[in-house]
């Protein structure tokens, strides 16, 4: 058994049964002074998930460094299953997705087919070691990539696969894996187990939340976020699930916002409740919007007739029938419950 690759893909069937072997169970990962090491990695895993959204690589030296690391994976699963937060949770699996497809990048296609089967994938290489998928296992993984050149028409498809670059294969498994841990946690962990890593737990939630109070829009005044209209709670909600944003609804949220009162720094920390928040690359787009960049006010959000051509004027209610401006709306909705008669917008 090839105890790196064990080590470095602890999700495999060889992981489990490499501890097996070295009668690595519960009770001694979370009692045994020769598991502190595991135990150390575990929460450092779920701290580098917090932290920078993707597991840390640490080298991998000899046989007690590779059992460590494949322990350290249950025990990291185990912090993120009593915390029981959802964002948490995405947030973890998709930083262990992502350390995967960074080590796949390493390996050869042997590995990478071997890990694709663990997840389930219907997958193939050719005599020359290229990569196939099948294309509903493709269809299912990559629907959420929304760049064109990813579609199944602009793809590579011969007899049922399709033909993948190393790269692209790989970027198909960090989703299929993703997916598997979401649904995988959280774990029923029996009470005396959560007695003993408590402190971990601990440490684990007090991170966790002093990330969310760091990007809370709470600081921002009297904005009520509950007063936006019915587009913008669609937006928010959609870039806070995951889901990529076109440019014309991410402009139109941050404009609104920003009119509103908030700074960069408050509107980021409500991007920031998305698992796949890039903080770098956001902060970048919503000062560009917000005019911080160029030293400018900043652009003023679109009226509701061009929300509609961008379709992006989502579930209209009856308030939106009397204004013309999503600005209007939450002016509206902050003077009170009737509006005057005939109000119109000051766009
Ligand atoms: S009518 Fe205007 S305010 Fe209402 S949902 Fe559509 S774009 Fe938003």
């Amino acid at each position: 058994m090839d105890s790196l690759l064990a080590a470095r893909f602890p999700f495999l069937k060889e992981s489990s049964t490499l501890a097996e072997e070295n009668s690595a169970d519960l009770d001694s990962l979370i009692g045994s002074p020769m598991y502190e090491a595991a135990r150390s990695r575990g929460i450092q895993r779920v701290e580098d998930a917090i932290s920078a959204s993707e597991v840390s690589y640490i080298p991998l030296m000899n046989e007690y460094d590779r059992l460590m690391e494949i322990m350290s994976y249950p025990y990291a699963r185990m912090i993120v299953s009593c915390v029981n937060d959802r964002f948490l949770t995405r947030r973890y699996a998709l930083a262990e997705a992502v350390r995967m497809n960074r080590l796949l990048g390493e390996e050869g296609p042997v590995s990478a087919l071997a890990v694709s089967r663990e997840l389930g994938l219907n997958t193939v290489a050719d005599d020359n070691g290229d990569l196939m998928m099948h294309f509903s296992d493709y269809l299912r993984f990559s629907s959420r990539i929304k760049s064109q050149d990813w579609k199944l028409i602009n793809s590579d498809l011969r007899g049922g696969y399709v033909h993948l670059p190393h790269e692209r294969f790989d970027r198909v498994l960090q989703n299929a894996l993703q997916d598997r841990i979401e649904s995988e946690l959280p774990l029923d962990v029996p009470d005396y187990v959560r007695s003993a890593i408590k402190r971990d737990l601990d440490r684990a939630s007090m991170l966790l939340s002093e990330m969310k109070s760091h990007y809370s829009p709470s600081g921002g005044g009297p904005i009520d976020l509950g007063m936006m209209p019915p587009c913008m709670r669609t937006i928010l909600a959609n870039a806070q699930n995951g889901m990529n944003l076109p440019h014309s609804a991410r402009f139109a949220v941050v404009s609104f916002l920003h009119t509103l009162g908030m700074n960069s720094e408050q509107i980021l920390g409500l991007f920031s409740q998305s698992p796949d928040f890039d903080e770098s690359k956001s902060i970048y787009q919503i000062k560009h919007i917000t005019g911080e960049l160029s030293g400018t006010e900043g652009y003023t959000p679109p009226e509701c007739s061009t929300m509609k051509t961008n379709g992006i004027c989502f579930d209209p209610d009856a308030l939106c029938g009397r204004i013309n401006h999503p600005l209007s709306y939450y002016r509206a909705k902050a003077r009170g419950p009737r509006p005057p008669e005939g109000e119109r917008a000051q766009d």
